[in-house]
Order: structure tokens, then C-alpha cells, then sequence
């Protein structure tokens, strides 16, 4: 293409509400055979409620609450948001957390009230009941997340996210471009093909519980099939996979980590977009009319 044409596909992008680095992305973005997406906040709308709280015997539950919100107070994860935020609208004001720390893609530890607190997939042991809680959540589409003090796991708080209206649309257009789309995450595999089913992504495209730094590695494993890759993200734990992947595409409602680590901008966060900008570098190369 020349360069004018270039220039006249960026503008026309700008104009789609797609920011692109430089013209080079449009040839990268042409050759795209597989869309890997993430699923919370790009897939989902990321904006997580707490529901269901389940306390083991002989665990008061608003204690469990009490302890749970005040550690996730600490932590930006979605997740974290919606448990902290639930807990202060049951049970009032949290105490404040100590000695907080943060394991990516896991979940969260800190002492709270004189407690050792854990939050998220940190547990080796669970208890049968825990265990069936947390089962009977994620299989209705919540992410649980099993909490426990003083090394025993003690309940679970689960939270659920939304698929963001126009995602199934988008799924059916990008296949509808000869596109084979994958869903990514670190959530639990059940929670993972009930949002792959509701968007049209087959269950056998779906990779879950996949830790952040193994983003790029799921990435890398597609590249070596020969498969030319764009990863749709917006997380922290996203970027490092949008950088590997040959086209990356930021949720422009996403974080600056994964801004900064695209070679394209979804200004709205709309995921239809994206096949927006495949048609369009198609075009803009002239592959078609
Ligand atoms: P995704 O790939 O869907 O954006 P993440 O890699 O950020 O998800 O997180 C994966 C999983 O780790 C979450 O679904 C949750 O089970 C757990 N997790 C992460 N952060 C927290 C936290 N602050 N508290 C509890 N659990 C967490
Ligand atoms: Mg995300």
C-alpha cells in the first residue's frame, strides 16, 4: 500500500475509535488468523458483584465478610472490588489490613484484627463443605473465592461478572472474517466456558486457569502452530501477552499497562471493534474491495 493510503487507514481508524501506533500495525492486523481474548473486562464488563457467602460451622458469617472485605480493600483486582465493596454495604466499615501482599493471578494475603487472613487460590487444603461451596458457585458462572485465617480455609465469597452486550455480536463477526477466536483467563474453567458459551466460543478454545505470566506462554504455544495471533486485553496481567502476541489490542477503558503494550487502541472498549479493525486494515491493504 502506499503511503498515502497509510495514512488515510489511520485516520479512517481514529474515526472507528481505533488508535493505531504506526502504519506498519495495519499489515500485522491483515495477516491475523486467531483472536485470543481475554475474558474479565474484555470479554465481560469486569464490573464484578458480590453474591453468595458461605461460612463453614462455627464461622460467623459477617466475621467471614468482615475479614474478607478489609484484606481485598487492599487489592485493584475486580474481584477484590466487588468483595470489598459488598462486604461494607452488609456489614459497615472494614478494619484496616497489615503486612498486605499481593500473589498475581492467585489472590491476596494480610493480617486483619490480630488474624492471618487468605483470600483467593492460595489454599492446599480445603474442607469438604468449603469445597462443595465453591463448587456449587462456579458452576452457576460465579468466581468463588475461598477465604480462611490462621492457616484453615473458612468459607467462600462469590462474585459475578456480566458479558458485556455486544461481545457475542463481536465473536460472530470475527468468525464471520475467518477468525478463530480463543478465550483466556485465570479464572476456574467452569466460570470460563459459561462465558464461552454465551458469546459462541467453542469449549475446546477455551484456556483457564492460566497464571499471568503464562499468558505469554499460551500465546507463544498458538504462535508455534503457525497461527498468526492478535490477543484482545486490558489487565496488568495482560500486557506482557499483548506484546508477545503479532497484534495486540488494548481495551482503551483498560489499564496503561496494556495501553502502553498494544499496537492498537480500542478507544471504547466496545470488542466489536476489533473486527472493525481487521476489515479495515484489509481494506486499507487492498486484500479486499
Ligand atoms: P483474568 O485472566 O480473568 O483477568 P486474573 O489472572 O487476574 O484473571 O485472576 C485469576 C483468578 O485469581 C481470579 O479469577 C481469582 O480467582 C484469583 N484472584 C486474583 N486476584 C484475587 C484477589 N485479589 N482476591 C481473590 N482472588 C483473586
Ligand atoms: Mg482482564
Amino acid at each position: 500500500a502506499t503511503p498515502t493510503a497509510l495514512m488515510v487507514g489511520t485516520g479512517r481508524g481514529a474515526q472507528l475509535g481505533i488508535l493505531i501506533k504506526g502504519p506498519e500495525v495495519l499489515e500485522s492486523t491483515r495477516r491475523v488468523d486467531t483472536v485470543v481474548l481475554d475474558k474479565t473486562g474484555t470479554v465481560t464488563t469486569g464490573r464484578m458483584t458480590l453474591q453468595e457467602v458461605y461460612a463453614a460451622e462455627g464461622v460467623d458469617e459477617k466475621e467471614l465478610l468482615r475479614l474478607a472485605g478489609a484484606l481485598e480493600h487492599a487489592s485493584e483486582h475486580p474481584v477484590a472490588r466487588a468483595i470489598a465493596a459488598g462486604a461494607e454495604d452488609r456489614v459497615g466499615p472494614l478494619p484496616a489490613v497489615e503486612h498486605f501482599e499481593n500473589v498475581p493471578g492467585r489472590g491476596v494475603r494480610g493480617r486483619v484484627a490480630g488474624r492471618e487472613v487468605v483470600a483467593g487460590r492460595l489454599f492446599e487444603e480445603v474442607p469438604a463443605d468449603v469445597a462443595r461451596a465453591r463448587q456449587e458457585a462456579e458452576a452457576a458462572g460465579r468466581t468463588a473465592v475461598v477465604v480462611g485465617w490462621d492457616g484453615a480455609a473458612r468459607g467462600v465469597v462469590a462474585v459475578a461478572d456480566a458479558v458485556k452486550e455486544t461481545s457475542a455480536d463481536a465473536v460472530r463477526q470475527l468468525r464471520a472474517l475467518g477468525l478463530r477466536p480463543v478465550l483466556l483467563t485465570g479464572d476456574n474453567r467452569a466460570v470460563a466456558e459459561s462465558v464461552a458459551r454465551a458469546v459462541g466460543i467453542d469449549a475446546a478454545d477455551v484456556i483457564a486457569e492460566v497464571l499471568p505470566q503464562d499468558k505469554v506462554a499460551a500465546v507463544e504455544r498458538l504462535r508455534a502452530e503457525g497461527r498468526t495471533v492478535a490477543m484482545v486485553g486490558d489487565g496488568v496481567n495482560d500486557a506482557a501477552a499483548l506484546a508477545t502476541a503479532d497484534l495486540g489490542l488494548a481495551m482503551g477503558t483498560g489499564t496503561d499497562a496494556a495501553i502502553e503494550a498494544g499496537d492498537l487502541t480500542l478507544v471504547r472498549g466496545d470488542l466489536r471493534v476489533a473486527a472493525d479493525a481487521i476489515r479495515l486494515s484489509r481494506r486499507t491493504l487492498g486484500t479486499i474491495k
